[in-house]
């Protein structure tokens, strides 16, 4: 296919910019958000029927009973000598709490002054709907792409559910991969997440009455309150965080980005009792260089030598569980981080095509939140996250999105799916 032919699809995005917001529009009508989450079922029928009379081959399972995934596969005509690709975009969104004040309602979209609202239209059902365009719109001008193109449409991401992992797990992979999550059209990857519960557990029970003998000279007996001694291990973890911030730092972040946030406590059994035991749920930021299992291995040593330096915590470690697959079922989650290759042909690619259509340099740097790309870079894919919409409007009330960066964002995918399908592998 000519230039010349690519360039009167980019004319034709701006005609059919009505068709485009549509799309995005019936996206964010469909009521996903998680939490309460399972209740997907619908909004994924939708993305699958739309991949389907595209052409693609649908693989739909559910993940949770009615959260299920979507990945749909449109084959190329040489996949052995040409690029795969590999989109991927979550279909929940992050939950309404109760008095919010929108100016809409949040699960009917608007546009208004060129600028769509809705629940999801930043993160990041329009991100999904400029994607989908985009394919639709080659696949109607009749172009047969040499690569494999394959479409996510997961579910779970806004509480660590990984519907991008199941994905993983079941072998889907490709040459590159664009999460097309919030990114405000800069080319990112981003540092990861561990959550982690350290518990503290005392073998014996006592009543309160006994408090004077645990903790008086002569007293004589050998116990400990779990949530005193738990205050022990939250200093030890502001030490650790700020020994981070010191020695730790990785290109395109600000210093102490590696936080460790002490985030729920829990304890005791009522005011009659010593309290014989308290979890602490935190929450570990660590940078793209480093490992979730590594990191979590270093909370552990440090608190365990915390425990060292105190005789009943001595013989009373804590405990810890880290990591989870749900904030919903199991109270934890993952999310990898994601290291970009800058010299990669793909992100190289992407980058071209941004400052095509953006006239401007694209901005390659780091997110500073967490998306599903960390589980797609940890299977081995290379992967960037590029999408329309600003963080600050990502789980914000009135949460919108620009119409003219939607535009440009479907322009982007539009000419990027067609220009790496069409790239000889290395
Ligand atoms: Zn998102």
């Amino acid at each position: 296919m000519s230039d010349m032919t690519i360039n009167q699809l980019l004319i034709q995005i701006e005609e059919r910019k009505e068709e485009l917001v549509e799309l995005a529009k019936s996206l964010i009508r469909f009521k996903t958000p998680s939490p309460p989450a399972r209740n997907t079922a619908e909004a994924q029928e939708f993305v699958a029927t739309y991949l389907s009379d595209l052409g693609f081959s649908i693989d739909k399972w559910d993940v949770y009973e009615g959260d299920p995934n979507v990945v749909g596969i449109l084959s190329g005509t040489k996949p052995k000598e040409y690029n795969s690709l590999l989109i991927n975009g979550h279909i929940d969104v992050a939950s309404i709490e109760e008095g919010e004040q929108w100016d809409y309602d949040p699960f009917s979209p608007v546009v208004k002054d060129n600028i769509l609202y809705g629940r999801g239209a930043a993160d990041m059902k329009g991100g999904l709907a400029g994607s989908l365009f985009a394919i639709k719109l080659l696949k109607e001008a009749g172009i047969h792409l040499p690569g494999n193109l394959t479409f996510q449409s997961v579910i779970g991401e806004e509480v660590g559910e990984a519907g991008t992992l199941e994905c993983c797990k079941k072998g889907y992979d490709a040459d590159f991969a664009v999460v097309v999550d919030t990114s405000n059209c800069q080319i990112q990857g981003q540092g990861g997440v561990i959550t982690g519960w350290i518990t503290i557990q005392s073998p014996q029970t006592f009543h309160d009455a006994n408090r004077r003998s645990m903790i008086h000279a002569g007293g004589g007996l050998f116990g400990a309150s779990a949530i005193e001694k738990m205050t022990k291990v939250i200093q030890g973890l502001k030490d650790l965080e700020q020994h981070w911030a010191v020695t730790k730092s990785y290109p395109g972040f600000p210093a102490g980005m590696t936080t460790i946030n002490p985030a729920v406590i829990e304890g005791g059994r009522h005011a009659a009792f010593v309290a014989d035991r308290c979890a602490l749920w935190i929450t570990v930021h660590f940078y793209p260089n480093e490992d979730h299992d590594e990191v979590a291995k270093e909370v552990e040593d440090h608190i365990l030598n915390v425990a060292k330096a105190d005789p009943w915590l001595r013989v009373n470690p804590p405990t810890f569980r880290w990591g989870g697959t749900s904030m919903i079922e199991d109270r934890g989650e993952i999310f990898p981080s994601l290291a970009i290759d800058e010299k990669h042909p793909g992100l190289q690619s992407l980058a071209n095509v941004h400052e095509n259509i953006f006239n401007d340099k694209a901005t390659i740097g780091m997110s500073p939140t967490v998306t599903d790309g960390g589980w797609l870079g940890e299977a081995g894919i290379p992967t960037v996250i590029y999408g329309p919409g600003k963080l600050e409007h990502a789980h914000a009330v009135n949460e919108q999105l620009s119409m003219d960066e939607l535009v440009q964002f479907t322009k982007v995918m539009t000419q990027f799916i067609h220009k790496w399908c069409n790239t000889r592998k290395v």
